[in-house]
């Protein structure tokens, strides 16, 4: 979740999130990098949103804290819409990254899943921004899958793990490395619902749920 900030001057609509990681896998480096990763994603289609017949361009700017002594009270007794608190260790249940639903601030991650300029925290901050996986799932013929498309689906075979692989077989469905943010995916906040001259207008929703490391 995040807050939306409009600059009238600069015709800028700002989207600022804080993310927090705790967690045994966390530290200073993984911040910067998670955040630097979900602002570099969403930034990337130099998005513009039309509001009051002027076009702004949309702008993300995410900063990443490490909390070591992160506790279960000040999670659940944030009150702040910028923060969010991400768990992250080198074990998930199920080996999957998640935040606490569609609209959240809080979530575990994998770490292997956020390496390598992988797309896995910038599609998890779009989940708690409110965007949920989009319904048809067979993006054959429609190139460059968005950012909000799960494991599973199925592109063209440039976007494969496995190019050669036929559609659904073994590597036969998306590498999500492959996903980006489009214009449809800023399209899809409907940021122009808001009434941007109240403070704070706040983008997605608290869950504010502490997670506990799992075990194997
Ligand atoms: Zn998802």
């Amino acid at each position: 979740m995040g807050i939306i900030e409009l600059d009238t001057e600069r015709s800028i609509l700002r989207i600022l999130a804080h993310i927090y990681l705790y967690g045994d896998a966390a530290s200073p480096e993984l911040a910067r990098v998670v955040a630097e990763d979900i602002q570099d994603h969403w930034n990337e289609p130099r998005a513009k949103q039309r509001l009051n017949n002027i076009d702004h361009k949309v702008e993300f700017s995410i900063k990443g804290f490490y909390a070591p002594g992160l506790t279960e009270f000040d999670v659940l007794g944030n009150t702040d819409p910028l923060n969010n608190y991400f768990r992250i260790e080198e074990f998930a249940h199920g080996d999957i990254s998640f935040v606490d639903g569609v609209g959240s601030n809080t979530g575990y991650f994998k770490l292997a899943n956020l390496l390598n300029h992988s797309t896995t925290a910038a599609h998890e901050f779009g989940h708690t921004l409110g965007l949920d996986h989009p319904e048809v799932l067979d993006l054959r013929g429609r190139g460059t899958p968005g950012i909000m498309y799960p494991r599973g689906t199925l592109t063209d075979p440039p976007f494969q793990y496995d190019p050669s692989a036929a559609p659904g077989a073994v590597g036969g469905t998306m590498n999500p490395a492959f996903r980006k943010v489009h214009q449809e995916d800023i399209d899809l906040l409907q940021l122009e619902r808001f009434n941007h001259n109240q403070r704070p207008v706040v983008l997605g929703d608290f869950s504010s749920i502490w997670h506990d490391r799992h075990f194997q």
